[in-house]
């Protein structure tokens, strides 16, 4: 994705000099846009300049922030006094008499008038300022005021932050949003009419944030450490910036050679697309004749589309639970069966696995929920989140079984999933329920396939060492490198800090993969793989060299996928299989996928040297 940029940095204007962050690149694409910060709970915020007849309007909104957070730390006091008594609720009466303290609020104010700056970044900036100079002072009273003050800070920014989503509405003009953390429903609720692509300090390459960002063709760099910090201080706030999610870089303030260098590239990359688009009709069969199916992910039905229109030949992977997240709440079987049946009218009779619910984790934020985990990966998510909630999972089994029913739906289309599955136990239950639903719609006299395919994401290690079990209850497999590579490696999927430890080319990752794909052959188990790495185009050779005839990954990749699998002789891939797989380490395995993944296909990467 490619758009024309929004400024021009200035030949005469002497502007700061440019800053290159590196980080994650998780959706490609790249946009020349200004910046905005999205203001986080932490009281991060840029410096938002207002016009000179903005102030008395922005006065206002602070005024009203304080008044509202006055009354809320009333209403937490009494609420603390009940449960805590007189003593301890204290400290809400400290923080109710400092929001009171005009010595504390008219520096604020003051800073918004002759500034001329958003309410956010003065609280922020005259509080920061505060809290800093209590911190070097050596009195630990200072030291536990600090805690009040950012506390404060936070409240404050929290409160006119409510209106943020409003405000992000409100924009009349494209950005680039920047923020330290976003969540998949934050990300799939952009007005894609103004975000024209996101940069995070956190994130992992395949959290759903960045699958989200994906499946809308938004171009994203997460990890990138400091951004949003830089941001802030740097008053890069609306100023020029570019988002390269090719390469993984944001460039605030870039030079003029920088923006003709990146539309240079721009224009480069569209040459080559047009190539690729070129083979959209054509099969995806290796040079020695064998077939390999390449389906697409989708999380909205929408997106069935761009998945044929790119040469998919099916969804191999549907993520139901966008449905819930961005409604906010759980959604019901009529919202259900309406997005199944909007798929099947696109797909016109090619093949759709639809994957029942798989919340928590990263799916949804941990603060919006009741009782947070503290370990959300290995918490209540996918499969045992619906096994605890028995009326959400039967809606949605009900609606898909009603779609399977549908006279637009052909015998067999329609498959269906199960998330995370680790037990035996959890699958059997899942099917229970699912035979359950189905006496149900007999009983009330609806159509539906009763001899549905019912399969399993083999997802963690404890159902790929068990696939051989697996086989005799599951009608296919379907491998999710993204979770197994997270759970076989020990390495949070979502986390910066070790992004760099999360290698899909780990000989573990492999030999699983391998012993899966053994028993899906012996066996006669449809398998595919439907994890990011699918799409990899070093990692799709191993996959083929180990068996994989199906591969389903975001719908913008399936194009370079059909250009591999064009280019590459089977046989290849198994020998560079079993020479992967005679190696130790990920960094020996990864070096040799990519250096002969460039010898097949040196255009795919010839943009990039
Ligand atoms: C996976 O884990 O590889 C997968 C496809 O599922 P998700 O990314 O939705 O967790
Ligand atoms: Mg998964």
């Amino acid at each position: 994705m490619a758009n024309k940029p929004t400024t021009k940095p200035s030949k005469d204007e002497k502007g700061p000099p440019p800053i290159v962050l590196k980080g994650l690149n998780v959706s490609p694409g790249i946009v020349i846009a200004r910046v905005h910060l999205l203001a986080d709970e932490a009281g991060l915020v840029g410096r938002r300049v207002i016009a000179a007849t903005a102030v008395k309007e922005e006065l206002a909104r602070f005024d009203a922030a304080v008044k509202s957070s006055l009354e809320d730390l009333q209403k937490i006091y009494a609420q603390a006094e009940k449960e805590m008594g007189k003593e301890a609720a204290k400290i809400f009466l400290f923080h109710k008499g400092m929001l009171q303290d005009k010595s504390l609020l008219n520096p604020m104010r003051k800073m918004i008038e002759t500034d001329k700056v958003c309410a956010e970044f003065a609280v922020s900036a005259t509080l920061g300022q505060l809290a800093s100079a209590f911190r070097t002072k050596t009195d630990s009273v200072f030291a536990t005021k600090v805690n009040d003050i950012d506390d404060l800070a936070t409240r404050l920014v929290r409160e006119l932050q409510g209106e943020q989503d409003t405000r992000l509405k409100e924009l009349n003009h494209e950005v680039i949003l920047v923020a330290r953390d976003l969540t998949p429903s934050q990300c799939a609720g952009f007005d894609r009419k103004k975000v024209l692509g996101f940069a995070t300090d956190l994130g992992g390459r395949t959290s759903h944030t960045a699958s989200v960002a994906r499946a809308l063709g938004l171009p994203a760099v997460v990890g990138c450490g400091s951004l949003a910090a830089e941001v802030a201080q740097s008053g890069a706030e609306w100023t020029l910036a570019i988002l390269d999610g090719d390469h993984g870089e944001v460039i605030l303030h870039p030079s003029e050679a920088q923006v003709a260098k990146t539309l240079e590239y721009l224009e480069q990359k569209k040459n080559y697309q047009i190539t690729l688009n070129e083979l959209s009709d054509l099969p995806a069969v290796t040079q020695d004749g064998v077939a390999i199916e390449l389906l697409g992910n989708i999380e909205f039905p929408e997106e069935v589309k761009k998945v044929i229109d790119d040469g998919g030949v099916g969804i191999g992977l549907y993520r139901t639970e966008f449905l819930v997240l961005t409604k906010g709440t759980d959604a019901t079987e009529g919202e259900h069966f309406a997005a199944y049946k909007q798929c099947l009218e696109l797909l016109k009779g090619r093949p759709l696995t639809i994957r029942t619910l798989d919340l928590g984790a990263d799916k949804y934020t941990q603060s919006r929920t009741e009782i947070p985990e503290r370990n959300p990966f290995l918490g209540l998510r996918s499969i045992r989140y619906s096994l605890k909630n028995h009326a959400s999972f039967k809606r949605q089994l009900r609606a898909i079984l009603r779609a399977s029913g549908l006279k637009t739906c052909t015998k067999g289309q329609i498959k269906v999933m199960f998330p995370l599955i680790t037990s035996t136990s959890e699958f059997r239950q899942a099917k229970y329920l699912f035979n359950d639903v189905m006496e149900d719609l007999a009983e009330e006299g609806h159509a539906f396939d009763s001899k549905i395919k019912v399969g399993m994401m083999v997802e963690v290690p404890s159902a790929a060492l068990m696939a051989d079990t697996f086989a005799h209850e599951a009608d296919f497999f379907s491998i999710g490198t993204n979770d197994l590579v997270q759970y076989t490696l020990a390495v949070d999927r979502t986390n910066e800090r070790v992004a760099h430890l999360y290698n899909p080319f780990h000989p573990a990752v492999i030999r699983l993969i391998r012993d899966v794909a053994r028993v899906a052959k012996r066996r006669n188990i449809p398998l595919s793989c439907c994890g990011e790495s699918a799409a990899d185009l070093e990692f799709a050779l191993l996959l083929m060299g180990l068996g994989l005839r199906t591969l389903s990954s975001t719908s913008s990749t399936i194009p370079q996928m059909k250009r591999l699998i064009r280019s590459v002789k089977i046989e290849t891939c198994r020998r560079l299989a079993r020479q992967a797989l005679s190696m130790d380490s990920d960094v020996q395995v990864q070096a040799l996928m990519r250096e002969r993944a460039r010898k097949i296909v040196p255009e795919a990467f010839g943009l990039e040297e």
